[in-house]
């Protein structure tokens, strides 16, 4: 079903030197044909093996997809492979699989691909066995005291050391301990010393697999369990839809408790690595077991170490990211997406993939229950278990004794806003520090003003390479744009008029942070975004001040949103909810509604009920209204009623070809080309089921880091027919004399449109 192998059986008979079809790390949609080396056993040539081979002058490492009996590429420029460097497939036969389904899913390049589930160091073709400790051990006859070594001081040192170390001095000691190496040879030739090569392991301690005790679950946590653990051992998809604080994660504790006890792994994906922390030690306060974190700050070495655990069955549980989602598994008995709406599941570069729905497609072909859990589910997630392909979970109350918090919108038409903060806010922020409890200040948007104004002329400080405004950032005293990572100082004249009056338009958290510092300036007011957290270790050092609970106000952007828990917010302000309300992107009232209910959900998650105000114009916008006075799922059914009656996902299908050029209309040529291939394969293959095809127009922001962009949108009623035509189109794509002038890319289920 995955990739056309021949049985080696029947190779045997006839072929002495059988092709190798080769992933190669390149961006090239085709395998490459080379001769097995000389003297090669057919059996060691199982898929997966990683392959040295000559590539124009350099050298490559390419994975083994097929095996041939003839080659497409002429006799005389076949080359000859140089070596295996494997016995065995390093990557799992059904993780190798899965890459190759996903490649072919996402229409992508299938070396690229693999080369997400091999570990940097495994593509530079280091071995891809469990860790090698090289010890050194006294033998037998080694004594310090052996009279050989009376005109040797330096080995009988040597031997002294090495003696206090019954179970052995490992090698990398040797040097910290000024043993130098011809002391060691030395002691061997004596028949002194021995070294022994030892796996590095990871060993439990024995005994339960809690450390604390589990929380009785309450009837709605019991029920999900339940449906979850039903589906034991076969492919079962879950939707956990339960309300922020309604004890999802102690679900998905005791969920993997039991897999634990079944002696299997669990592997959890986790939407921003920030949480990565919060998220271990919640994990590692409960079990007794072999956790691994997947982060970005992780070696090299250490991430192929974690790799090697996992695919080893030598880790419990891995937590991790999107791309978490490669690592191989001696034996998977669940899969948890948490926070499963999260667009950071969706890749935006490169292989263009959605974790949350490859999270599935992996527990198919694994045949596992897999869990997509939130407190504000995906429309796709919910359409699916609406159409019975996923089990719907539901948790609608909070757990223990907190209270869901109570919503209020504000009308701010035409009153003041003092750098986004209205009067009656103002008012509710002073009540709550009063009282000795938190506020949490929600802001999307990262700097001190998204406009920098001339008063008097009207110049407005826009990016030189994009189309967008730069933000003012004033702490840093730049002008920045969000776009492209373009940085310039900000002017003191006006560049056109060369007046001074130049003004910060709009409010982001830099200016809102400024402005509560001054209002409140007996509590601390802390920042939290993408600029206050960039250095390491300064998140943690934030959420101390927050969680030793003193009162304080909190500012920042969707990283506050995002899983934390902070018992004592009790008033959440949202400052401007009406940019999701009137966008061109069909997906922002999607996004908007989520984003209000999760940072609502940071408040009143203990003792104390929470409050929530919504600053808006649009105070009776029926799509607000409806989100805060009947929740998240009403909302969501009115939604998925709009997508339905406009035919848009996950009522349909879609594809998008982006192309960008550095001069103006060769991007569009390009997508025009393209564009008649693709309604000559739909006359040609009418069969196929209609696709409309849309375009190609200017992308919404056309000039970007200093490139022209357009694209092209492929709409089909059904998955079938538009991967048909992708299949069949993108070969051609590649081969569009447009295609030397740009750089083009596939987005398959395209998130931003
Ligand atoms: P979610 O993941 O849905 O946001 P959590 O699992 O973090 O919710 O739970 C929120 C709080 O409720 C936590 O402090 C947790 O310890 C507590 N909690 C969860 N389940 C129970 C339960 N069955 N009984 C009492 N408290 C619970
Ligand atoms: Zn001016
Ligand atoms: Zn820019």
């Amino acid at each position: 079903r995955f990739c056309p192998t021949i049985a080696p059986s029947r190779l045997e008979a006839r072929l002495p030197v059988p092709i190798l079809r080769l992933a190669l790390p390149s961006p090239l949609r085709r395998l490459f044909d080379y001769r097995a080396p000389a003297n090669t056993p057919l059996t060691a040539l199982q898929p997966g093996v990683r392959v040295r081979v000559p590539f124009g002058r350099r050298q490559m490492i390419g994975v083994l997809v097929a095996l041939a009996e003839h080659s497409d590429v002429p006799k005389e420029k076949l080359r000859d492979a140089l070596e295996l460097l494997d016995e065995a497939s390093p990557i799992p036969p059904k993780l190798f699989e899965f890459c190759l389904w996903v490649a072919n899913y996402y229409q992508h390049s299938q070396g690229d691909t693999l080369s997400w589930a091999l570990p940097v160091l495994l593509r530079q073709g280091e071995p891809a066995s469990t860790r090698q400790q090289h010890v050194w051990l006294l033998t037998k006859d080694g004594h310090p005291d052996d009279p050989r070594l009376e005109r040797a001081p330096r080995q009988r040192q040597a031997l002294k050391i090495i003696a206090q170390h019954p179970a052995g001095l490992p090698h990398q000691l040797i040097g910290k301990l000024q043993i130098s190496k011809s002391s060691l040879d030395a002691l061997q030739d004596k028949g002194l010393l021995r070294r022994e090569t030892r796996r590095i392991t990871a060993t439990r301690h024995h005994g339960s697999w809690l450390l604390e005790a589990e929380l009785p679950l309450n009837p709605q946590q019991q029920a999900a369990y339940e449906a979850v653990r039903a589906g034991q051992g076969r492919f079962h998809p879950c939707l956990l839809a339960g309300v922020t604080g309604s004890g999802k994660t102690e679900v998905y504790l005791q969920l993997i408790h039991r897999v634990l006890e079944a002696g299997k792994q669990a592997l959890v994906l986790i939407p921003e690595i920030n949480l990565g922390p919060q998220t271990l030690a919640r994990f590692e306060r409960r079990f007794n077991a072999r956790i691994a974190l997947l982060h970005s700050n992780l070696t090299d070495r250490e991430r192929l170490d974690i790799w090697l655990a996992a695919r080893d069955g030598e880790a419990d549980i891995v937590i991790g990211t999107r791309s978490a989602l490669f690592t191989p598994m001696k034996s998977l008995g669940l899969i948890i997406v948490d926070e499963e709406h999260d667009a950071s599941y969706k890749q935006q570069d490169g292989l263009r993939y959605q974790a949350r729905d490859l999270a599935v497609v992996r527990a198919r072909q694994e045949e596992l229950p897999v869990l997509l859990g939130s407190a504000t589910p995906s429309l796709e997630s919910l359409h699916n278990a609406h159409i019975g392909r996923y089990t719907l979970l539901k948790i609608g109350q909070r757990a223990g004794n907190a209270q869901p918090p109570k919503f209020l919108r504000l009308d701010v038409k035409s009153r003041p806003l003092d750098s986004g903060i209205s009067r009656p806010l103002q008012q509710a922020i002073a009540q709550t520090l009063q009282a000795g409890q938190q506020v949490l200040v929600f802001l999307n948007r990262r700097g001190f003003a998204p406009v920098l104004l001339c008063h008097d002329c009207g110049w407005i400080g826009v990016c030189p390479r994009c189309d967008s405004r730069m933000t003012l950032h004033q702490r840093l005293h730049e002008l920045r744009c969000h776009h492209c990572g373009h940085v310039e100082r900000p002017p003191t004249n006006c560049p056109q008029c060369h007046q001074v009056d130049l003004r910060p338009i709009g409010a982001g958290t830099e200016r809102a942070e400024a402005r509560l510092a001054r209002l409140f300036p007996e509590y601390p007011v802390l920042r939290i975004d993408r600029d206050s957290t960039a250095r390491k270790g300064s998140m943690e050092r934030l959420l101390i001040t927050v969680k030793r609970g003193e009162p304080c106000i909190l500012v920042g952007t969707q990283m506050l949103a995002k899983g934390h828990h902070f018992p004592r917010v009790t008033l959440v302000t949202i400052l401007d909810a009406d940019s999701g309300l009137f966008s061109a992107d069909f997906r922002a009232s999607e996004r908007m509604a989520q984003l209000v209910v999760q940072v609502a959900g940071r408040a009143g998650r203990a003792e104390e009920p929470g409050k929530v105000i919504i600053q808006t114009h649009c105070a009776e916008h029926p799509l607000l209204v409806q989100l805060t006075e009947q929740g998240y799922f009403a909302f969501a059914e009115q939604a998925l009623a709009e997508r339905r009656a406009t035919n848009l996902p996950p009522f349909s299908h879609l594809a998008l070809l982006r192309a960008e050029a550095h001069k103006p209309g060769q991007a569009e040529a390009f997508l025009e080309q393209a564009c008649l291939e693709a309604q000559q394969l739909c006359r040609l293959n009418a069969s196929w089921g209609h696709i409309e095809l849309l375009g190609p127009v200017p992308s919404p922001m056309e000039r970007r880091a200093g490139r022209y962009r357009a694209q092209l949108l492929l709409q089909a009623q059904a998955r079938a027919p538009l991967h048909r035509l992708l299949a069949a189109w993108l070969p051609q794509v590649e081969q569009l004399p447009g295609s030397r002038n740009v750089r083009w890319s596939l987005d398959v289920d395209p998130m931003d449109l």
